[in-house]
């Protein structure tokens, strides 16, 4: 059995995994509130009551987090937590989850890594890229998540950060939350849409709009949504040649989504990749993170 956790802003997912073969199969899912304070502390108490909970007397092999941050090389550390206190950032957080598990009886080996990364993971193994080796994921929500994995390995890059799809430069100057401008995630996500929705005194919430479609103001305000994110699968795609592009998140479940963003997506993309694209909706949506975090491996 191996145990993983999302660590979202809000909620904190963890759940019992098991082997059923060669497809790994949630058991038990618990939810929990994230601590308000969301410090240290508090979470990495939550972090170990939810193991407690869910473990039944089984022996953990693996626990792995889906963190919400950036991570360094080594995967022991967050560079930056843009949500959580700045006790964070210099934080052993490998260390603080086997301390805290370790004080609830739970010994196992803890991995960490990044939430859009455990999310690819998590298709990889129980998902929509069983068998696959080169693909990418995307989660539209909030913000945009990606992660990359390449010949069967997530790709992480030189410090730790690749994979950050959700900051293409896509166009304009519309300064993004992460210090940069003009990245996908200001026009692509589900924040800037609605911004732009509410200044044309449309519905700001996403699948509402997106039922408007046919109407021109809505029209205009998804245009644009759909088209940031297809400038940033196309250039996905033309830098790492996927087998599929997957689509998560929140905003994939917009009836027709994947078909619009293919049809635009297509239209960027040079010929020879043209016929191959094959973008997918997720069907198991944010399980993925949860698989993804159970299979992450201590590295270091
Ligand atoms: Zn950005």
């Amino acid at each position: 059995m191996k145990i993983g956790v999302d660590l979202g802003g809000h909620t904190l997912t963890a759940a019992l995994i098991s082997r059923d073969g060669q497809k790994p199969r949630i058991e038990k899912i618990d939810k929990s509130d994230t601590p308000r304070s969301r410090s240290v502390k508090e979470i990495m108490e939550a972090i170990a009551s939810a193991a407690e909970r869910l473990r039944e007397g089984h022996k953990i092999a693996a626990f792995g987090v889906a963190v919400p941050g950036m991570l360094n090389a080594d995967r022991r550390r967050a560079l930056r937590m843009p949500n959580f206190p700045v006790e964070w950032d210099d934080l052993d957080i490998v260390d603080a989850i086997e301390t805290a598990l370790v004080s609830r009886g739970i010994h196992a080996p803890v991995g960490i890594e990044n939430d859009a990364n455990c999310y690819a993971l998590g298709e990889g193994s129980a998902g929509e890229a069983v068998g696959i080796s080169d693909f990418v994921t995307f989660t539209m929500g909030t913000g945009i998540g990606c992660g990359i994995v390449t010949r069967g390995r997530l790709l992480t890059g030189a410090h730790g950060m690749a994979g950050e799809g959700g900051h293409v430069v896509v166009r304009g100057g519309v300064p993004c939350g992460c210090g940069g401008k003009g990245h996908s995630e200001t026009l692509a996500a589900a924040d800037g849409t609605s911004a732009r929705a509410l200044a044309k005194g449309l519905p700001e919430d996403f699948e509402k709009l997106w039922e408007m479609r046919g109407d021109p103001a809505a029209d205009e305000v998804l245009d644009v949504t759909i088209d940031a994110m297809a400038r940033t699968i196309a250039t996905v795609c033309h830098l790492l040649d996927p087998e599929i592009v997957i689509i998560g998140g929140g905003m994939s479940r917009a009836e027709g989504i994947g078909d619009a963003l293919k049809s635009v997506s297509a239209e960027y993309l040079s010929r020879p990749f043209k016929k191959l694209l094959d973008i997918r909706i997720s069907r198991i949506g944010s399980e993925a993170a949860l698989y993804g975090a159970a299979s992450v491996e201590r590295t270091a």
